[in-house]
């Protein structure tokens, strides 16, 4: 008899029905946000937007790295990929985000700008080893998920006393960006659900204050179309009988811990600084920058990179995107200058990105 698959569960149409009439049985209105990209897509791909009543609405918010990562940002990588001898190496999804005058790809095609695309950290650590004559840098973007693969390169580099290869860290904490959301005054939101990949190394301790200073509720939910609604009607219970709560109910990989071992690699390497989010300013503490035993890996250390002021498209509102206070299709630009071929801001660049799902999956609200 053929085993069955743990996850084969949580793909069932049959208690997906199910769980879905049982949500629509609320008839309270609330706003739920969902923090991770991976569950932006997926809440429409499984048909969760179109399937719930209206009186639930789901927001998508500041879960997809490429999109939260500042426009300065991008100018300074596209700096560093310019210079002389300097290979920048990136995650393939930043390749066409836009800065203010170009994007890396186009710096790569215009202005010959060393940029090579990495799937993981450790391809940047055998090219410098491969070519001592260049300094290789490494483009630091993700959440708490990616961030323990840097650590662990930066540990192997120091071990090895490479001297060629350093690091541009635009890291990003999830948990800080909740606290900015939760303390405008301009989101009303009823709840979250949490995104699972990053609670597997963070665990549930880090989302206290949503219950305890903010009285919401917020559910760790895994990916496939059962985990998310049962977190949306974990929430809407919770919202309804004004039960303040961290729940988990992506248990099968999210302990309330986390993962000990990747979060001691990542504190061994980085410390917490604040950083620029799109969309969401300057938030304190909500980045990471090396750690003095590492510092020698700092990009700072070895470019003096002066910036113009950098500029957004005006026209372009990924930032109201990413906080949940518009759509897309309050954009003006929405399929029609802005296409996931010719994107005009992040939000349409990466397939996580709200605007890329939305033109993906044909959303009408
Ligand atoms: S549709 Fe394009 S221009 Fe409009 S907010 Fe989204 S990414 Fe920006």
């Amino acid at each position: 008899m053929k085993p069955i698959q743990v996850n084969e569960q949580f793909k069932d149409v049959k208690i997906a029905r199910i769980l879905l009439e049982r949500i629509n049985l609320n008839k309270d209105e609330f706003s739920f946000m969902e923090v991770c990209g991976t569950h932006t897509v997926q809440i429409f791909k499984t048909g969760i937007r179109t399937g719930l009543n209206s009186n639930i609405k789901l927001l998508s918010g500041p879960g997809c790295p490429v999109c939260v990562t500042s426009v300065r940002d991008i100018d300074k990588a596209i700096t560093i990929a310019g210079s002389k001898d300097f290979i920048l190496c990136c995650f393939g999804d930043m390749l066409r985000v836009p800065g203010t005058s170009l994007s890396l790809e186009k710096a790569k095609g215009e202005l010959a700008a060393n940029v090579k695309i990495m799937y993981s950290p450790i391809e940047a650590l055998e090219l410098a080893e491969k070519s001592p004559s260049k300094k290789i840098v490494m483009f630091g973007v993700g959440f708490e998920t990616t961030i323990p693969a840097f650590a662990a390169v930066l540990i192997r580099a120091r071990e090895k006393k490479l001297k060629n290869l350093y690091i541009y860290s635009v890291f990003k904490l999830i948990p800080p960006a909740i606290r900015t959301l939760l303390e405008s005054k301009y989101i009303n939101i009823d709840g979250f659900i949490l995104p699972g990949h990053v609670s597997t190394i963070i665990g549930s301790g880090e989302y206290r204050f949503i219950a305890e200073e903010f009285q919401k509720p917020a559910v760790i939910t895994g990916f496939e179309v059962v985990d998310i609604l049962e977190g949306i009607l974990f929430l809407s219970d919770m919202a309804r009988n004004k039960q303040a709560q961290i729940k988990i109910e992506y248990s099968r990989s999210v302990n309330p811990e986390g993962n000990k071992l990747a979060m001691e690699k990542i504190y061994s390497v980085f410390e917490k600084t604040d950083v620029e989010w799109r969309g969401l300013g300057k938030i304190r503490q909500s980045g990471l920058k090396l750690r003095g035993a590492f510092r020698d890996f700092d990009i700072d250390n070895v470019l003096d990179i002066k910036l113009k002021s950098p500029e957004e498209n005006p026209q372009c509102i990924c930032g109201d995107v990413i906080k949940g206070m518009s759509t897309p299709l309050d954009c003006k630009l929405y399929a029609k200058e802005c296409t996931p071929e010719n994107p005009v801001g992040p939000c349409m660049v990466s397939s996580e990105g709200t605007c890329a799902a939305f033109y993906k999956y044909g959303a009408k609200s």
